[in-house]
C-alpha cells in the first residue's frame, strides 16, 4: 500500500516547528510495510490544504495529515477535507460529552470555540483522542483514504500507534517491511568506529550498515529491507551480536536508550548510591541523571561548583590544588569526585571540571578540554578529553564522557 503524507502548520513551513511527525510517521509505517511516497508541508489556508489533499489522494488514494484539527481559526483541516469528500460535518454528541468530561478533570469547562473539535464529516470513523481534545478521523470515500491526525506530536503518536496502524495492519505488505536495530556507542569516533566494524556491509548484507554520529556518541543502524520478518529478525540480532562484538566497550546499549538509564541501572544492581559535582557543566549532567525516571533510588545529588570559592568551601578541594594545577585539572577533578562522595553520604560520585568556551582557552589547555574523575568505592579514577564543538555541545560531550567513565570502571 502506497501513502503520503500531509503534515500541515504555517509554523512548519517559517521552520520554527521542525516537522517530527512526519519523521515518526514515515518511520512507523515503513515497519508496517506501507510506503509514504511523498510528503508535503502546507500552511494553514483551507484553499491551499484542500488543494494537497486533493493531489494526494489523485495520485496514491490515501493520505494520512497532521496538524489543523484545533479549536482555533487557523485550525482548517477538517472542513477542507470534508469538502473534498463531499460531506457536511455534523455535531457529535458523545465526543462534546468526553470533551466537557475532560475539562472538567481539570476543573474547567470547554470554551464555544472548542464546538467545532467535536465535529465530524458525515461517515467518517472517529478516533478517540485519549492524551487530547482533537479526536483523529477516519474518512473512507470516493476520492480515497484520508486520515485526520492531531498536530501535537504526543497525540499523533498515541493515535498512530492505537488506532491508525491497527487499521492499517491488513493494508500493507508484510513483505515490504522495513525493520531496524540499533546499537549505541561513546567514546569513538565514527571513523575509527568505523576501522573496528570494516567489512560489516559484507559480512551481514543483505542489511544495510547506516553511522549515524551525534553528540552523545555514533549509533549503529541495521536495516533489513523487505526480508520475510522472521528472517529480518534473525540477521538483526546476528548483526548487532557481531557489531557489539567489534565495537566492544564502546557499545552501551541498544535502542534509544540513554547512558544515563543504563547506569542507572549498573548502580541500582550494585547496591550503589550516586552523586554528581559539576563545574563547566552547570548541571547538565545532573538534569541527565534526573532525567530517568525512577533514579531517585540511586541518584541522591550534587553541587555545581562553578567558582573555585565553591569548590573549596562546599566539596572541600583544598586552595593550593586549585591555585597550583588551575581549576582544569586532574588533582582538582578527583577532589571534587572525592569531596561530593564524602560530602553527600554517597557510593560514587562523578566529577566535571572543563573549558567549554568561546573563550577561556590557552595553547596548554584550548577550549574543549575536560578533566573528569570517578570516585568508587574501589578508588578514584581520572581522565582528560579534549572535544569539539560549540560551548553547548562541548558540555553535552563532557556530561556523556563523564558517565561513560564510571559505566566502565563498574563494568571492570
Ligand atoms: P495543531 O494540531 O495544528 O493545532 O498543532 C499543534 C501543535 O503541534 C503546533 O503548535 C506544533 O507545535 C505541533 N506540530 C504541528 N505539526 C507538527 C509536525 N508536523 N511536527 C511536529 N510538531 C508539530
Ligand atoms: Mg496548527
Amino acid at each position: 500500500m502506497d501513502l503520503e503524507l500531509v503534515t500541515i502548520g504555517t509554523e512548519l513551513l517559517l521552520g520554527f516547528t521542525v516537522d517530527t511527525n512526519g519523521a515518526e510517521i514515515g518511520r512507523a509505517l515503513a515497519a508496517a510495510g506501507i510506503r509514504v511516497v511523498r510528503r508535503t508541508s502546507v500552511g494553514d489556508d483551507g484553499a491551499t490544504v484542500a488543494a494537497a489533499v486533493r493531489e494526494a489522494l489523485a495520485r496514491t488514494g490515501a493520505v494520512l495529515c497532521t496538524g489543523g484539527l484545533g479549536p482555533t481559526r487557523d485550525d482548517v483541516t477538517k472542513r477542507s477535507v470534508a469538502g473534498l469528500f463531499g460531506r457536511a460535518l455534523r455535531f457529535d454528541d458523545a465526543i462534546w460529552a468526553e470533551l466537557e468530561a475532560r475539562f472538567a478533570r481539570l476543573g474547567r469547562r470547554p470554551a464555544a470555540a472548542n464546538r467545532c473539535q467535536a465535529e465530524v464529516p458525515e461517515g467518517a470513523v472517529v478516533l478517540p483522542n485519549r492524551w487530547g481534545t482533537a479526536p483523529g478521523i477516519w474518512l473512507e470515500g470516493a476520492p480515497g483514504l484520508a486520515i485526520l491526525l492531531p498536530g501535537v506530536p504526543r497525540e499523533m503518536r498515541g493515535l498512530l500507534e492505537h488506532e491508525v496502524l491497527p487499521r492499517l495492519a491488513g493494508r500493507g505488505d508484510p513483505s515490504a517491511a522495513i525493520r531496524s536495530r540499533q546499537l549505541r556507542t561513546t567514546g569513538i569516533a565514527e571513523s575509527s568506529l568505523a576501522e573496528r566494524v570494516a567489512g560489516a556491509e559484507e559480512a551481514l548484507a543483505p542489511l544495510t550498515l547506516a553511522y549515524l554520529p551525534g553528540v552523545e556518541g555514533v549509533d549503529l543502524r541495521l536495516t533489513a529491507w523487505r526480508l520475510p520478518a522472521e528472517e529480518a529478525e534473525r540477521r538483526l540480532a546476528e548483526g548487532i551480536a557481531w557489531l557489539r562484538a567489534r565495537a566492544a566497550r564502546h557499545a552501551y546499549a541498544e535502542g534509544d536508550q540513554d547512558l544515563a538509564a543504563v547506569l542507572l541501572g549498573r548502580l541500582r544492581a550494585q547496591g550503589w548510591t550516586l552523586g554528581v559535582a559539576e563545574s563547566c557543566t552547570g548541571g547538565m549532567l545532573g538534569a541527565r541523571i534526573t532525567g530517568v525516571a525512577g533514579s531517585s533510588d540511586v541518584f541522591m545529588g550534587g553541587t555545581i561548583a562553578y567558582a573555585n570559592r565553591v569548590k573549596e568551601a562546599a566539596l572541600g578541594v583544598p586552595a593550593e590544588t586549585l591555585a597550583s594545577h588551575g581549576a582544569v585539572s586532574e588533582p582538582v577533578a578527583r577532589a571534587m569526585a572525592e569531596g561530593a562522595r564524602a560530602r553527600h553520604g554517597v557510593d560514587c560520585a562523578l566529577a566535571i571540571t572543563g573549558i567549554a568556551g568561546p573563550g577561556g582557552g590557552t595553547a596548554e589547555k584550548p577550549v574543549g578540554t575536560i578533566w573528569l574523575a570517578a570516585a568508587t568505592p574501589q578508588g578514584t579514577s581520572a581522565e582528560r578529553i579534549a572535544v569539539p564543538g560549540d560551548r553547548d555541545e562541548i558540555r553535552r560531550r563532557g556530561a556523556q564522557a563523564a558517565l561513560y567513565l564510571l559505566w566502565r570502571e563498574l563494568d571492570g
